[in-house]
């Protein structure tokens, strides 16, 4: 029997009203959070007196496995990942290694991803169908990534890149952006957006052509323009169709 719970919160991309009002109460209720430390940070100051557990970065699997250990304990448990926990979150993991722990009721809690946050500030540019790519390569054969840049630029999607940048790959949005050059012309609409809802918000625009020679950083996500998109009163804007004024 599945007595006992956990909750698989996203927390939105920083900013406290950008949190949903289901992951804001849960939280509250919770006896323990679990997470990576920057997100306690991010936290509302009345949460942060919960029992709060953390695991170094890259240590997923043992942050999973201590909030099923809190939970066993019968502690009301949530773990938290920023922006969406099913979106490059913890989600799917927590399912794996549920099937160690068959009395826990695993419950997810949607949040704002970074790609509906910071297309919010950029304007609308991904209003019509896109795509999302990580150019993470911990997890995905640089090969698999490659061959989705192009098939994205083929299907003329707009596109979204988290994990444009890290310390150990710092050229690879350069990469990404030379693969996309093949298909798409170098005055696509582009833009990023960095720590969005955070201290630090910077929002660009540019061309792809530009784009390749910018320097992000790895709390910056970044947004390419299909063929129809425009910037419209500096705003970054996808087009759905509509045909106006007539
Ligand atoms: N689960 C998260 C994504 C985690 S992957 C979500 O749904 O948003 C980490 C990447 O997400 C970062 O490299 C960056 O590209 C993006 N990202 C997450 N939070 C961000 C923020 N506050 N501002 C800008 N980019 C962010």
């Amino acid at each position: 029997m599945k007595d006992k719970n956990i909750y698989v919160c996203g927390i939105g991309p920083g900013a406290e009203e950008q949190m949903t009002i289901e992951v804001r109460k849960t939280l509250e209720e919770c006896d323990t959070i679990v997470g990576y430390t920057v997100y306690l940070d991010l936290l509302p100051e009345e949460l942060k007196s919960k029992e709060f557990l953390t695991t170094p970065m890259r240590k997923e699997e043992d942050r999973c496995r201590m909030a099923f250990e809190e939970a066993m304990k019968g502690k009301k448990v949530a773990l938290i990942s920023s922006g969406d926990a099913g979106i490059y979150g913890m989600a799917s993991l927590m399912f794996e290694i549920g099937k160690d722990y068959p009395e826990v009721n695993i419950n997810i809690l949607s949040g704002v991803t970074a790609a509906s946050s910071g297309a919010a500030v950029l304007g609308a540019p991904i209003n019509h169908d896109f795509c999302v790519i990580s150019l993470s390569d911990l997890l995905t054969p640089s090969e698999k990534i490659e061959k989705r840049l192009r098939a994205a630029a083929m299907g003329d999607f707009a596109i979204v890149l988290y994990n444009p940048s890290s310390h150990r790959r710092k050229d690879y949005l350069k990469k990404a952006c030379e693969i996309l050059l093949e298909e798409l012309k170098p005055d696509t609409v582009c833009g990023y957006v960095q720590n969005i809802g955070r201290m630090g918000l910077n929002v660009k625009t540019m061309t792809l052509g530009e784009l390749k020679d910018e320097e992000v950083d790895m709390f910056t996500t970044v947004f390419i323009g299909n063929s129809s998109t425009k910037l419209v009163d500096g705003k970054m804007i996808s087009p759905r169709g509509y045909i106006i004024g007539r």
